[in-house]
């Protein structure tokens, strides 16, 4: 049985509780946010919570209820999805989504990053799905879910994370759909306030493409430190984006003036990822500043 629960510590972006449970003392380390989900006594501690309820969430294969579903460009859509439990998640991280698919004797897994931000609300999040031509599993959830649907989602995972703890300044690189997990850090520091410099180069291949569009050049009229700088692969001309190319080490160069010691958070096509990755080596940035996610 469990006999106490009590919060021990407050250590960077999570909560350490520290359980007896049979005789064992065991640390439970639980994101920041989660914990509002846990019973209290009237003194707001946490009282008599089973350990499977402090864990396992995110290894667990949960029913989640899709509440709405947005278009962002022709070929993306965001899922809403409540979840029934969650144990809260960092900016940057992503959910297993899996479905059933005709012809397959088992359902299809897929990794899908969340767009929303944990702040205040990391039980209903939003992943935006790019539809592969030819795929299995995004062509089905672009083109057939609908609110009121179910899907079975595992999360959250991943390391590549970024909050207000990790510091800044921050330079954020993406094409097409490896823009979620990034717009997730966005949001959150607009959520939190956090005023900590960001910079988010953003290749489409036309501004019909840009994913988060209209929301990207509203944050950035709103908040100062925030920079939208747009790249376009395929309109040599729109004059929304500063570039009309593929990412390059002369525009990484350019992009980063003036940033002492950023950290750069890079995600799309591991092509893409391991390119910047190179040129922002060859303009200094050390190893352990880099942070990447590949969509393989
Ligand atoms: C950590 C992580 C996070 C991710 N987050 C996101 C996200 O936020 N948004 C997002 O849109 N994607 C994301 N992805 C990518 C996503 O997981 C899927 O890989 C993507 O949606 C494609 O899945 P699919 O089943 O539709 O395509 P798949 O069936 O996997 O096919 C992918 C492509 O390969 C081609 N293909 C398949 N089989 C063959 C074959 N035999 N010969 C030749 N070509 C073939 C298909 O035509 C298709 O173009 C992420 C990936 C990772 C690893």
């Amino acid at each position: 049985m469990l006999q106490r629960i009590d919060t021990i510590e407050s250590k960077d972006f999570l909560i350490s509780y520290d359980v007896v449970y049979n005789c064992l003392s065991r640390n439970f380390y639980i994101p920041l946010g989660a914990s509002s989900s846990l019973p209290k006594d009237s003194n707001n501690k946490v009282i008599a919570v089973e350990p499977s309820e402090l864990v396992g969430i995110a290894k667990r294969w949960q029913d989640g209820e899709v509440v709405d579903v947005i278009v962002e460009t022709p070929d993306t859509k965001t899922l809403r999805i409540k979840l029934p439990a969650t144990e809260g998640f960092i900016p940057g991280q992503y959910y297993n989504v899996r479905i059933p698919v005709e012809g397959r004797p088992r359902p299809i897994q897929r990794a899908y990053s969340v767009g929303s931000s944990p702040h205040p609300e990391a039980g209903i999040i939003d992943i935006g799905i790019k539809e592969m031509e030819g795929g299995l599993v995004s062509p089905i959830l672009v083109r057939k879910i609908s609110p009121g649907d179910h899907l079975q989602i595992r999360g959250p995972v991943g390391k590549f994370i970024w909050d207000e703890t990790f510091g800044g300044p921050v330079v954020l690189v993406a094409a097409g759909s490896g823009v979620v997990p990034l717009m997730s850090m966005i949001r959150y520091a607009v959520s939190k306030n956090l005023q900590i410099p960001m910079r988010l180069l953003f290749s489409s291949t036309d501004a019909s493409h840009v994913i988060y569009g209209s929301e990207l050049d509203d944050l950035e009229q709103k908040n100062p430190w925030l920079k939208i700088i747009h790249t376009f692969t395929r309109d040599p001309f729109d004059s929304r984006a500063q570039f009309h190319r593929r990412i390059d080490l002369a525009m990484v160069r350019e992009v980063t003036q003036g940033l002492e010691n950023p950290l750069a958070y890079i995600c799309g096509p591991p092509e893409m990822v391991e390119n910047v990755e190179q040129y922002l080596m060859e303009i200094g940035l050390e190893d352990s500043q880099i942070f990447s996610e590949k969509y393989d």
